[in-house]
């Protein structure tokens, strides 16, 4: 069993999920041949991965915050079965189990806007409207994603669905930031392009313990060693470039690493192994 919560002084951590999805494996890990990645990962008979829809909840004592909402329960059929989500309970369920209701949220953070990562922002009406879920919430968004968001290039508007973020702006929601921001005493966003040029990952301060969510710079477990980027990645150089940046500092400074997509999961360590990075599941 790994480990799905850290209490740290004042702060408790939770790791939830909203739920699992599948992804083609040669995509996910970009120009790594199968014969390597497979040793790594176990793949279905249509050569795909399994995937995490995690989350994080963070109660820091005097605020509640959530990074991530899962695909939501929105999503259309066509995509349920083309990823075959497997989403039984989901995030707010997950956040029922450990006391917390959606109105108790002070701050959503998304790392960025792909439906994976922002799908339970909203919900649906019967009217058909989608309205914020977390509607005491500020959510927190990197400006540059949000512009790209809004203005998708054909590769990845398939993941951009608007639904999904615009009403938070209509809802008087939405907090745009611009660089690094403390958004809460203890947590605080940081740019980390790669992925998409917006993406932000969160650094948390807990005693004296840094967690570092790492969003989709390092998706899985097996996303640890430096070359094995997502062909998703919009600007891998610069994913390469900041693997080894935050990477380097979590070995220098013994932080507690969380992810987004692992599969099993949620918090870790990294160690120096023959010149390698090593994931340490907690
Ligand atoms: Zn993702």
């Amino acid at each position: 069993m790994s480990l799905n919560h850290l209490f740290l002084g004042k702060f408790k951590i939770y790791g939830l999920r909203d739920g699992f999805f599948y992804l083609d494996g040669g995509a996910m890990f970009g120009v790594v041949p199968k014969v390597l990645w497979q040793k790594k990962y176990p793949v279905d008979k249509e050569n795909r991965i399994k995937l995490g829809l995690n989350s994080l909840l963070i109660d820091t004592g005097r605020s509640l915050v959530l990074i991530e909402t899962g695909a939501g329960v929105d999503l259309k059929q066509k995509m349920v079965e083309y990823y075959s989500l497997e989403r039984k309970q989901g995030l707010i369920y997950a956040l029922g189990n450990v006391g917390v209701g959606v109105d108790d949220i002070d701050y959503v953070i998304n790392t960025h806007l792909h439906f994976d990562h922002c799908g339970g922002n909203t919900v649906k009406k019967e009217s058909g409207e989608f309205v914020p879920v977390y509607s005491q919430a500020k959510y927190i968004i990197q400006k540059v994603e949000w512009k790209t968001a809004l203005n998708p290039s054909a590769r990845d508007k398939p993941s951009y669905l608007p639904q999904y973020f615009r009403p938070l702006k209509e809802n008087g929601l939405l907090q745009l930031e611009e660089g690094i921001s403390e958004v809460t005493k203890g947590v605080e966003v940081i740019p980390v392009s790669g992925h998409t040029a917006g993406h932000q990952c969160v650094k948390i301060y807990a005693e004296d313990q840094v967690i570092f969510f790492l969003g989709d710079l390092i998706p899985t477990s097996a996303h640890i060693n430096l070359p094995y980027i997502m062909s998703y990645d919009l600007y891998p150089i610069e994913t390469l470039k900041n693997k080894d940046i935050y990477l380097k500092q979590a070995v220098e400074e013994e932080w507690i690493i969380a992810l987004n997509h692992d599969p099993d999961y949620f918090f870790g360590r990294v160690a120096m192994k023959n010149d390698n990075y090593n994931f340490i599941p907690l």
